[in-house]
């Protein structure tokens, strides 16, 4: 048997995943092709995956930017994660339905807890508030956090997130604007970038200022979900502050390797996986 799956995503020019999926075949010694897939607006993507799932010409789909929300509404049966986040970035066929499950929960937790065993996060500070977030903001009520402040350049969308996690999380949430947090917020052990700011090609900026940097805690730890570049601006200046970095390529590749697990029921090595998506970015 081959399996076919895909990437389903609206700019995919840079993407990794091809080159990961294609590595995890290859260590697994399963046979099959990942392909990318660039649909132009949500009606075609509905169609096309819909389509390609139950017409069984894909055995499985990755969801990437901006149709994570929208593999939510178009699958019968959701996971636990996707329930919880609103958002799928799995898509395959089970009985006849389609199944979406959201691997981006386990890499991020997974990413942090293997880089930091000992994680104890009392605050959390989330900068943006798209479908990365809401798998943040999930993630870090498993880890058991003790509270979460989340702060984005729309405040409405900052609200609506709040509003949808209202009944669904066992952790405060506080949105704030970040002038707040830059003026008279408290200290937070840990901060995760969940914004496009600083990804390449505009690889100059940076989401946070100094003041909200003075703002981790002792031991904090700064996490972008960034990949590329690997090193991005802020993570340059906590390092330079000697505050904890972990970027997103781990996260990336495990929550990749999760969604073979998915489809294949075969869990991947990740290591060379890993190694080749570093290469690339080097
Ligand atoms: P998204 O749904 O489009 O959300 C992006 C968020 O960033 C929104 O809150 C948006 O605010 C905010 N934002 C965008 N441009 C901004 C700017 N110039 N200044 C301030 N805020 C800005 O995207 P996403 O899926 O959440 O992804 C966010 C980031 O996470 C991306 O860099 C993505 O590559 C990364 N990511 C990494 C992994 C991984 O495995 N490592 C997985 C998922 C995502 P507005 O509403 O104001 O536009």
């Amino acid at each position: 048997m081959k399996y076919r799956f895909g990437l389903l995503g609206k700019k995919l020019a840079h993407s990794l995943s091809k080159i990961i999926m294609e590595e995890f075949f290859d260590e697994s010694g399963i046979s099959g092709e990942y392909l990318l897939i660039e649909l132009k607006d949500h009606k075609s993507f509905c169609r096309f995956a819909s389509n390609a799932l139950k017409e069984k010409v894909f055995d499985g789909f990755n969801v990437t930017v901006p149709y994570k929300e929208w593999a939510f509404s178009i699958s019968k049966r959701k996971k636990e994660e996707t329930e919880k986040t609103g958002s799928a970035n799995v898509l395959y066929l089970e009985n006849n339905e389609i199944v979406g499950a959201n691997t981006d929960v386990y890499g991020f937790v997974k990413s942090l807890t293997n880089n930091f065993p000992d994680i104890k996060v009392g605050r959390a500070l989330v900068v943006g508030a798209g479908g990365a977030a809401r798998a943040v903001i999930y993630g870090l009520s498993m880890i058991g956090v003790g509270e979460i402040v989340v702060v984005s350049r729309t405040v409405e969308k900052a609200l609506n997130l709040k509003n949808f996690f209202s009944e669904k999380l066992n952790v405060p949430l506080a949105v704030k604007n970040m002038k707040e947090v830059e003026e008279n917020d408290g200290k937070f052990d840990l901060i995760v970038n969940a914004t496009p700011v600083g990804m390449f090609p505009e690889s100059d900026m940076s989401p946070l200022s100094e003041k909200i940097l003075n703002r981790i805690s002792d031991r904090g730890i700064v996490f972008d979900l960034i990949y590329n570049p690997i090193k991005t601006k802020l993570l340059r200046i906590c390092e330079q502050r000697s505050i904890n970095t972990l970027n997103g390529l781990e996260m990336l590749v495990l929550q990749a390797a999760e969604s073979f697990r998915i489809w294949t029921g075969i869990y991947p090595h990740t290591e060379k996986a890993f190694k080749k998506a570093y290469k690339v970015l080097k």
